[in-house]
């Protein structure tokens, strides 16, 4: 919807500009054709300034060369805009269609030749080009204005001279030729290229044919050619902001957005691998105690009540003894499926130590904990882990009651501690009477 309007937009201040453009030839056809051209110079040069500027985004070589030569085109045009009778900057009348001719040889020849560099690997070297354009340019400026010796082209009272109107049919044939090299170099240019491409060419032409047919300088046909030129250029110029400024910028926020995706990524692994314990991708001691800390915050605040455990391994030094290494490790892990199974998402359940284990049971009450932390280790006493391997927990359990985490911990410790001492596999919640 966005761009439609935009493109809406865009349609109605071209048709603006080009009717103003034809408003100022009913004033006077000289200011006509002055705009005209200044317009369509600006292009070029913008496109000169464009692909210069953007050449080491350009991959293709056909854009680098006819975004370089418009530099010398827009300057040759320059100076058929200054030399186009009535502009009584030059001494001669003429020497507008001279320059016109010139500048279309030269454009249309770049289109043809440009194609030879079209496949190429190498990038072109725009320094040396720039430099031959400079010569070619120098010369065709020197034989019109010092040397004489271009070929007549407008004669007064006669009309064009045949060079002018033959070399109007020869450069749209070299465009013809620009156009089957087009087509047959198609997979060198995105569709939208091409596009651009071709019409600019075809408006070349068209542009051509209508000054082939002017009897006088100030007739439609001259005014009809100088609307064709200014679409070739602008097709020209838009093709140059495609491949040289949208594109470019495409790829960059696309990399940009993998980039950040690849980032995203691995800061969520790395903030796993400081968060996750490996063995049994239970939270490690770093982490419970870190939400240990935050659960004291959030409950000071909220005036809530939660429950911590620490859940040991009865005599597990001796089942590593016994079975293996390797054998405990897998009985961590089938514990610590235990553990998750039989607590809520809302719980927080870690790996506190070696064998020892923590389990923190939000928004509950020490009676409701000592209940989950019995089912807990009867789940367990019943349970065979592998090799038919049985073993029991001891558990030590407290609620928080307003206290700093060191102290909490430190408190159910020491129930974990009685615990042991009273012959394990039991859940203390109270100093005095274990259950
Ligand atoms: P108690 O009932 O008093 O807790 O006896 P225990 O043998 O379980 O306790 P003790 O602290 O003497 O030994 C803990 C054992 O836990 C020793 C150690 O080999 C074992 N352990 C600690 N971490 C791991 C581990 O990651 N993998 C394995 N397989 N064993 C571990
Ligand atoms: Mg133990
Ligand atoms: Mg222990």
């Amino acid at each position: 919807m966005q761009y439609k309007y935009q493109q809406g937009i865009r349609i109605i201040f071209f048709i603006t500009a080009l009717s103003l453009l034809y408003s100022s030839s009913l004033y006077s056809y000289l200011l006509f054709h002055t705009v005209a051209e200044i317009f369509s110079i600006c292009i070029a040069f913008t496109v000169f300034l464009l692909s210069w500027n953007a050449q080491r985004y350009i991959t293709n070589n056909y854009l680098i060369i006819v975004g370089t030569a418009s530099l010398f085109v827009g300057f040759i045009d320059l100076f058929h805009t200054m030399g186009f009778k009535g502009m009584r900057i030059f001494d001669y009348d003429y020497y507008a269609t001279q320059l016109w001719v010139a500048a279309r040889y030269f454009e249309s020849i770049i289109l043809l030749l440009a194609f030879k560099f079209v496949k190429s690997e190498k990038k072109v070297n725009t320094y040396l080009f720039f430099g031959i354009c400079t010569v070619v340019t120098t010369l065709i400026m020197f034989s019109v204005f010092i040397w004489k010796i271009f070929p007549e082209c407008y004669v007064k009272g006669v009309g064009l001279t045949p060079f002018k109107i033959y070399s109007e049919y020869i450069i749209c044939l070299i465009l013809v030729a620009a156009i089957i090299m087009l087509n047959k170099n198609r997979d060198s240019f995105e569709s939208v290229v091409y596009r651009y491409l071709f019409l600019s060419m075809i408006c070349t032409i068209i542009s051509e044919l209508a000054f082939t047919i002017y009897i006088d300088n100030y007739d439609i046909s001259n005014l009809i050619g100088h609307y064709f030129k200014i679409f070739s250029f602008f097709l020209i110029y838009k093709t140059i902001v495609v491949k040289g400024i949208q594109e470019p910028f495409e790829i960059i926020f696309r990399e940009m957005k993998q980039q950040e995706e690849k980032l995203f990524e691995q800061n969520r692994i790395l903030t796993n691998l400081s968060t996750i314990d490996g063995l049994t991708g239970l939270y490690n001691h770093r982490h419970i105690y870190d939400r240990l800390e935050e659960e004291v915050k959030r409950c000071s605040r909220n005036k809530c009540n939660f429950v911590v455990m620490i859940l040991d391994i009865d005599h597990f030094k001796n089942i590593n003894d016994t079975y293996g290494h390797l054998t405990g490790d897998k009985i961590l892990k089938e514990l610590s499926q235990i553990f998750r199974d039989n607590t809520r998402q809302s719980d927080l359940v870690g790996r506190y130590g070696g064998e020892e284990f923590l389990i923190m049971l939000a928004e509950t009450t020490l009676d409701d904990g000592v209940l989950v932390a019995e089912n807990i280790r009867k789940t367990i006493e019943n349970h065979e882990f592998v090799q038919k391997i049985r073993l029991t927990i001891s558990i030590g359990i407290g609620e928080n009651c307003g206290r700093k985490v060191s102290e909490l911990l430190e408190a159910v410790d020491s129930k974990l501690y009685i615990a042991k001492n009273s012959g394990r596999n039991r859940t203390v919640y109270k100093i005095e009477e274990p259950i």
